[in-house]
Order: structure tokens, then C-alpha cells, then sequence
């Protein structure tokens, strides 16, 4: 597409995100009845651990710079305030309040149900994030229908590509909803594993986001996210904060035991002394929803910078395909922070 095209078809792509910013309620009881109050959900609990990062009630985050600044893929950093920084519009304040009320009131102790919940709702997140990107693609889909002068090869195939991968997405992620949902009826938070990551401080970065792991930390194959014809096995990642101390913690249903078990026991195989920059440069590259304290990343060397800049573009459509080591060390020095020690759940992964 010319530059003229290019610009039109990425102002669309941005208007018609904006009208998308519906909200809607995931609670697995959600319905008229029950639902009340619009809410703008935190996927990091406000008090406390939002607040112990920020700067003059502002945390850090990289946001996708505008395509004329920087073309497509790229990040900028930028101040968001801590009533909006993390939230996300997709379950009422009721249910906000009442589902997540074990984990937003009490200290982390690790006890299973605080596991599972912390995991659901990055899990929720992703769920409402897909969903939107899915509505946004048919809108623009529609509108590419009526003005055919923009269409051209590249932007039909883009549309129907885009369509389609995030269709398959939303698709996966429901059917993992459909099991958390079951596991909170039934309080069987037992079927959750976890394995956390116990930091000798407090971290300056903190996140909440679900994937589906591609490569071990070893480079071997575990799933090919462009494989449309079977549901990809997920991880949840969230780094807190407990007594003041960091905390990353990657957790999952059993029934998806099959990639995430050797996916996090190569992880557990790396370097004790590096585990923290590993830990960080996952976050980076897994998640969007991802803030730090604005100091720390201020002070960072500009090289240290451009590697999380780097992690954040990974796995866009704009970027070039996962290789089997883009896990690998890349050196980066932004985190002082060392593991002090790692909790499983179950003790032992021989499962
Ligand atoms: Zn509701």
C-alpha cells in the first residue's frame, strides 16, 4: 500500500478500536439480573502494589506509538495514571468485587484459590482484549467492503488473515474460560499448578497477561500458534508483589499440563543468578498489560531499553516470526532484583 493508503487504513484500524471500547461482564453468572454498575476492572489490585510503583499516582508503560511517528510495531513510552493504568472494561463492578475479593483483600499466601484467581483474571483480560480485536476486524472488514478503492491485495489479505487468526484466538481462549469458569463453581482449585518466583525485593515492573507457549527456553518446538486446527494449551503470567517483595508466578489448568510443564521446567533448568532477567524479558515479550515504576525505567542505560523495546514487538503481525531461541538470554542488565526462592505446586512436576 502507498503512504496516502497506509494512513487511511490505519486510521480506520484506530477509529474503529475506539468505538469498541464496549463494555460487557465475563462473570461466569453474568446476566441482567445480576450484573450492576460499569465498571473499569484493575488486572493489578490498585492499593498496595499499583501504588508502591508509582510516581505522583503515575506508573510507566510502553503504548504503541502513532504509525507516523514510528511506522507499525513500534512502542513509546508513556505516564498512565493509576485509576485507568491495567483495567480493562469487561466485568461489572459487582462481579469485580465479589469474584476477586479473596486475592484484593488479603495478603498472597499462595493459598489456591489466590492462585486461580490472579490467573483468571489475566485470563479475563485476554478473553475481552481478543473479543474486541475480533469486532474491530469485521467492522474493518466491512468498511474496506464499502470504500473498494482502498482494497488492494495487501490490506484484503491482512483483513482475512487477521480475521481469521483472531477468531481461532477467541475461540481457544473461551474454551479455557469455559474450564476456569468450572474449576470457581466447583472451587476446584486444585487442578491449578503453579510454580512462583520469589524475588529478594521488591520489583519495579509488575503484569498480568496469559499466552500460549511457543518454544521452551531451549529452543524446542511445543506449539505452532499458526496451527489453526487444535486449541493451543495457556499460561498465565503475573508478577506481584507480596509483603513487599516481588513475586512472578506462571500458573495453568492441568489440562494443559502438556506444554506448560516442560515449558516451565526448561525454564527452572536456566542459570539461578539470571532467572530474574529471564523472568523480565518474558514479561515484556508476553504482555501488553505491563507496567514499572517510572524511575527505574527513566534510569535505565539506552541499550537496556532497546532490548525490552524489542521483546514488546515480538509475536505483532507487524514483526517477523517467533524463532525457536527468541527466548534465550539477551543479555540485558535492567533488573537488580535475584530469585530468592521458587515455590511448585504440585512440589513436583512428575505429573
Ligand atoms: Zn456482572
Amino acid at each position: 500500500m502507498g503512504n496516502e493508503r497506509l494512513e487511511h487504513f490505519y486510521k480506520c484500524l484506530r477509529k474503529s478500536r475506539a468505538l469498541f471500547q464496549s463494555t460487557c461482564c465475563l462473570h461466569p453468572d453474568a446476566s441482567r439480573a445480576t450484573c450492576n454498575g460499569r465498571s473499569r476492572a484493575h488486572t493489578i489490585q490498585r492499593s498496595a502494589i499499583l501504588e508502591a510503583i508509582a510516581r505522583h499516582g503515575h506508573v510507566g508503560q510502553l503504548v504503541p506509538a502513532t504509525e507516523r511517528e514510528s511506522g507499525p510495531g513500534a512502542y513509546r513510552y508513556a505516564l498512565v495514571g493509576i485509576n485507568e493504568a491495567t483495567t480493562f472494561p469487561g466485568i461489572c463492578n459487582r462481579h469485580d468485587s465479589e469474584l476477586f475479593r479473596p486475592v484484593e483483600t488479603k495478603p498472597l499466601t499462595f493459598a489456591g484459590e489466590q492462585v486461580f484467581l490472579l490467573g483468571y483474571r489475566a485470563l479475563l483480560r485476554e478473553c475481552y482484549t481478543k473479543r474486541q480485536a475480533v469486532q474491530t476486524v469485521a467492522l474493518l472488514g466491512a468498511y474496506l467492503d464499502r470504500h473498494p478503492e482502498l482494497k488492494d491485495e495487501l490490506s484484503d489479505d491482512y483483513v482475512e488473515w487477521t480475521r481469521l487468526g483472531n477468531e481461532h484466538g477467541y475461540e481457544d481462549l473461551m474454551h479455557h474460560k469455559t474450564i476456569y469458569d468450572d474449576c470457581w463453581r466447583h472451587g476446584n482449585f486444585e487442578e491449578i499448578r503453579f510454580v512462583a518466583f520469589l524475588y529478594d525485593r521488591a520489583t519495579p515492573i509488575l503484569n498480568a497477561s496469559a499466552f500460549g507457549p511457543e518454544y521452551d527456553f531451549d529452543g524446542n518446538s511445543l506449539q505452532n500458534l499458526g496451527d489453526l486446527t487444535f486449541v493451543q494449551d495457556l499460561i498465565t503470567y503475573c508478577i506481584w508483589s507480596v509483603n513487599g517483595r516481588g513475586v512472578a508466578l506462571l500458573a495453568w489448568h492441568e489440562s494443559s499440563d502438556k506444554k506448560c510443564v516442560p515449558f516451565v521446567e526448561s525454564l527452572l533448568r536456566q542459570p539461578r543468578q539470571r532467572l530474574s532477567a529471564w523472568l523480565t524479558s518474558m514479561a515484556f515479550e508476553h504482555s501488553e498489560n505491563l507496567v514499572f515504576a517510572p524511575g527505574w525505567w527513566e534510569a535505565l542505560s539506552r541499550s537496556n531499553r532497546l532490548l525490552l523495546e524489542n521483546r514488546m514487538r515480538g509475536g505483532l503481525p507487524s514483526s517477523e516470526l517467533r524463532r525457536p531461541h527468541y527466548l534465550r538470554d539477551d543479555g540485558h542488565t535492567a533488573i537488580s532484583a535475584k530469585i530468592s526462592r521458587i515455590l511448585r505446586q504440585p512440589a513436583s512436576f512428575q505429573l
